[in-house]
């Protein structure tokens, strides 16, 4: 029998949401311990494992889970999981961590990491079985690379939740899932993004909302390599969109603070792990999902999937093939829905999308919606000044 208390929403992974915030009562608590100042992306890992995103992650990884999930794409104890979050530091610096370590951001306390094991980064074999590639081109392996070469690992506790740039927008995993309860969504599709909402992403997430109640809009908004379209313009780009072209009770923009790896493959699994932990029901994967150049097929980050049962996964993948517009069809479509040749398509790749903004030129209203592309023009003509 349902009865109120009843959540329809899934539960987190390991089955409990991790919360590891709490305040910070009184700061000799942290007299006499060592500092550790967090990168970007550490402090992104950080909040999101504090606040439940990486459920069941309590910490950064020790050794045999990193180990498990680089070469088995589970956490030791068989748990689906499949990009190690780590904690590298220099080697020389090693000796200064142990037991209780200050997380400091700008030098001010944000959190406690609690170490439990020193470990070697294996950064080939991380580059090899995570990224696929030992390419220092690739973004994610250059940040590997640059990284620390030994690991920390241990508990964590985070201070206060960074609300970061956009605080209207910032949700934990707990607040997203009050919100869903809140509207009555029965099911919910997250759509994760580092690029403004064309038209074929539009197309996809109004596909989904035919299936089910509800949208969480979730761009990540934490570290992006250097030519992807700044988080404050998207985040500005989304606003208008959603004004206009959205149902208001069916949508939730909600900023997803991670940084981006480019891990492909690996990274689809980690979004779609952490979108059930916000709870949602549904996860889009299109094509090429989190990649970068040319590292990954276009259906590889649909087809790793298979390494786990539904169950396991317990959100559902909602794959999509490549999605343009056909001036023939008149429409948005797909290979499975189009008849035509690439005559007849309108196909535009990142680059250059971004040589026309930086050309001051407009981007087809087939291709971006005339809101979406003002905004990105606008963005883009400021940065040439
Ligand atoms: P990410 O790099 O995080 O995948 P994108 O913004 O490039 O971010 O893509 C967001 C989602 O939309 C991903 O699931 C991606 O596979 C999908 N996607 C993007 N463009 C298309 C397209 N033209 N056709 C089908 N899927 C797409």
């Amino acid at each position: 029998m349902i009865t109120v208390t009843d959540s329809l929403l899934p539960t987190p992974l390991g089955g409990t949401l991790i919360n590891r915030v709490r305040p910070l009562h009184d700061a000799s608590e942290l007299r006499g311990l060592p500092t550790l100042e967090l990168t970007d992306r550490a402090y992104a890992d950080l909040e999101l494992i504090a606040t439940g995103a990486y459920s069941p992650l309590t910490g950064f990884l020790g050794e045999a889970d990193y180990l498990a999930v680089i070469h088995t794409l589970r956490l030791d104890n068989g748990t689906p999981w499949s990009v190690p979050i780590t904690l590298p530091i220099p080697r020389e610096d090693a000796r200064t961590y142990r037991g209780r370590v200050v997380l400091t951001r700008s030098g001010a306390p944000v959190g406690l990491l609690d170490v439990t094991e020193q470990y070697d980064a294996r950064k080939a074999l991380e580059a090899r079985e995570v990224y696929r590639t030992e390419d220092a081109a690739h973004p994610g392996v250059a940040a590997l690379y640059a990284a620390g070469d030994v690991n920390l690992a241990g508990d964590v506790t985070l201070f206060d939740v960074p609300r970061g740039a956009f605080p209207h927008h910032h949700r934990t995993p707990a607040e997203v899932r009050a919100t869903i309860e809140a509207r009555g969504w029965r099911s919910s599709v997250a759509f994760q993004t580092r690029n403004p909402i064309h038209r074929a992403h539009e197309y996809l997430q109004k596909v989904a909302l035919e299936l089910v109640d509800g949208l969480l809009l979730h761009p990540l908004v934490g570290t992006t390599k250097g030519d992807d379209v700044p988080a404050d313009v998207r985040v500005r780009a989304y606003e208008v969109l959603l004004e206009k072209y959205y149902p208001h009770t069916r949508t939730l923009l909600s900023v997803y603070p991670a940084a981006m790896r480019y891990a492909g493959p690996r990274e689809a699994i980690l979004h779609a792990l952490s979108r059930r932990n916000y709870g949602v029901t549904h996860f889009i994967v299109g094509r090429d999902h989190a990649g970068v150049g040319s590292y990954y097929g276009t259906y590889d980050a649909q087809e790793i999937f298979s390494a786990y049962t539904r169950e396991e996964l317990g959100v559902q993948i909602l794959k999509f093939e490549h999605t343009f517009y056909c001036r023939t069809c008149g429409q948005l479509v797909s290979p499975r829905t189009c008849p035509h040749d690439a005559a007849h398509h309108l196909v535009l790749s990142g680059t250059k999308v971004r040589e026309k903004l930086r050309a001051g030129e407009h981007l087809p209203a087939e291709f971006t919606r005339p809101e979406v592309a003002e905004v990105l023009r606008d963005a883009y003509l400021a940065a040439g000044d």
